[in-house]
Parts: C-alpha cells; structure tokens; sequence
C-alpha cells in the first residue's frame, strides 16, 4: 500500500484524510494549524510536526491549501526532499498558470505530478462523492486513481500539466454566472406576482433548468434544501467564488478571450464581498441582483 502524505487539514482536507484512513491507506498529515492534525489522530492519522517529516519515504503528496502562492512555499520546503518519481498531486485550486510552473518545478526534481482540483464542496469531500479534473501524465493519472476513486467518485485527466486548473476555471465562472441568472430569474418572477414554487416547477423541468435550479436553489423552502434554507450560511462562501472568478478573469486576460459575463460575474461578487457578505454562500447573490 502507498504512504500518502497529505498538507493542508482544512474544511476539504480533513475530510478527504478521513475517507482515505477509512479505506486503511497510511496518511501521515501536517497543516500549520496543529489543533487540525490532533483531531484526526484518533482516525488514524500519523502526524507530521513540521514539513521535513512528511517527506520521510513517502510515495504520494496530496495538497489541499487556500491558494497558489502557499502550495508554491509548500512545494519550495518538500520538492527536494522527495525520492524520485514521488507523485505529487495539488487539489487545491489555483490559478493555471501557477500549476504550470509548479508541474515544471517537479519535473526538474524527477517528480511526478498531477493538478487535480475538485468540485462537490464539503459535502462531496466528506461522502467521498468529488469530482476530480485533472491535468498531467497518464502515468501519474493511473497512480493516483485509485485515491481518487477513494476521495470521489468522478476523475477525468482534462489533458497535460494545468489543464485540471483550466476546466475549474471554466465551471466555476459558469457556476457564477448561472447563479446570478437564476437569481434574475426568479427576482423578475416575483415582480410579476408569480409563486416561486410554480416558478421552480417549470424551471427545473424546462430548457432553463440548470444546476443553480435543480441542485441549490437560492431562495428558502424552494426545491431540495440548500444553503437558503439555512440563512445562506455555505455552503461555497462568496469569498471562494470570487477566488475562483479572479482565477477565471486571469486566464480570459492571458487568452484573450471574449467573456463579458464572467467578468460582470466578478464585478457582482466583488460588489457582495465589499458590502461585507463575503462568509454567505454565494447563492446569496440573489439578493444583491435586486
Ligand atoms: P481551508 O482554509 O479550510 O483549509 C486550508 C488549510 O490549509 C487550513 O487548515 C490551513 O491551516 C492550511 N494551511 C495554510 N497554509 C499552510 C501551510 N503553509 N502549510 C500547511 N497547511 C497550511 O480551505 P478549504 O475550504 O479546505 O479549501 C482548500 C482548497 O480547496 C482551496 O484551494 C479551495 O479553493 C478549494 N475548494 C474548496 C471548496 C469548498 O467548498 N470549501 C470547494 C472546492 C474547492
């Protein structure tokens, strides 16, 4: 069996180390919050204390971190370290560009690695029902799937080295955008004296439905219970959406890409964030599109 390293115990990681400790994987785990490793000791977690310790004959590196320059001072302290063809796997989402390099820095130690970014929210990491998108080698691809499999239950390998960043970036601006059009949707509804529960009916089952409909309705006691349902409490924080979108917005600049919608999207976000909403889920945008 492989010995996985896994950085970074926060709302994701600490419940896809659990699924792995589950499944009788060894997981030795570290996070510069040191509360977050004790509490998965009794689970089974061997602890690290400090970065040098989890590259001890290790075969597999997981991070799952806030942002692309904290993975890159991860990498910087681990990467040399490492034995050779160690498979280093990044699940955190980052900007593409970023993941290039990082892909570039690994193969310079004779690392193996993959960009492995997911979707599914805390939920997903916590019923082992993530999807994993993927960029890197078929042979770092086919090591890592039967983690995946553990961690999710959905991994498609996008293409080469970033292109698991490039596919996030790509669902979650639409994400966002969709999100706000559904919140237009049912406020125009409104105005116009409709019954939002007649309004989800046809929407969910029309040429409209959508994800932002049918999956996480934003509005309360409307469809399958959803973060409105509890005060927006996240859920995926307006905070974490507007990271992504920043992702996003980069990749539209570097490729030119004509995108006036997901750059609206960004401006709406930001506008929910400076009015101080950021720790409400992103559904909540709703009520800033009144
Ligand atoms: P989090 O903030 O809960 O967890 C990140 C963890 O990293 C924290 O426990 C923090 O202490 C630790 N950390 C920070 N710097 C570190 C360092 N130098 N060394 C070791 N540990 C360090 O965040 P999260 O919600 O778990 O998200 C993690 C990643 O997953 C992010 O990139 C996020 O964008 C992505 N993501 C999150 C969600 C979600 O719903 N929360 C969904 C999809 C993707």
């Amino acid at each position: 069996m492989k010995k996985i390293g896994f950085i970074g115990l926060g709302n994701m990681g600490s419940k896809m180390v659990i699924n792995l400790l589950n499944t009788n994987h060894e997981v030795i785990g570290y996070d510069v919050n040191e509360k977050l490793i004790d509490q998965l000791i009794p689970k089974g977690l061997k602890k690290a204390s400090n970065l040098n310790e989890i590259t001890n004959d290790i075969d597999i590196i997981i991070t799952m971190l806030p942002n692309g320059e904290i993975v890159e001072k991860v990498y910087e302290s681990i990467l040399n370290k490492l034995k050779p063809n160690t498979l280093v796997t990044d699940c955190s989402t980052i900007d593409v560009d970023k993941a290039k390099f990082l892909h570039k820095k690994c193969n310079k130690h004779n690392l193996l690695s993959l960009d492995a970014p997911v979707s599914g929210g805390v939920v997903g990491a916590e019923n082992g029902t993530l999807t994993f998108m993927v960029g890197g080698s078929d042979k770092a691809y086919n090591l890592m799937l039967p983690l995946f499999n553990v961690m999710g239950n959905k991994s498609v390998l996008c293409g080469s080295h970033s292109s698991g960043q490039a596919a996030k970036a790509c669902n979650n601006m639409l994400l966002a955008i969709t999100m706000i059009g559904v919140g237009e949707a049912f406020n125009l509804g409104s105005n116009l004296g409709l019954d939002a529960n007649k309004l989800f009916q046809i929407l969910s089952t029309s040429s409209a439905s959508c994800w932002s409909i049918n999956n996480y309705c934003p509005i309360e006691n409307v469809g399958p219970k959803s973060p409105a349902d509890n005060n927006y409490q996240p859920g995926f924080s307006a905070n974490l959406m507007l990271k992504d979108l920043t992702i996003a917005l980069e990749a539209i600049e570097n490729t030119k890409t004509s995108a006036p919608f997901g750059r609206k999207a960004k401006e709406n976000f930001e506008a929910m964030i400076n009015n101080e909403k950021g720790d409400l889920d992103f559904s909540a945008i709703i009520n800033f599109n009144k």
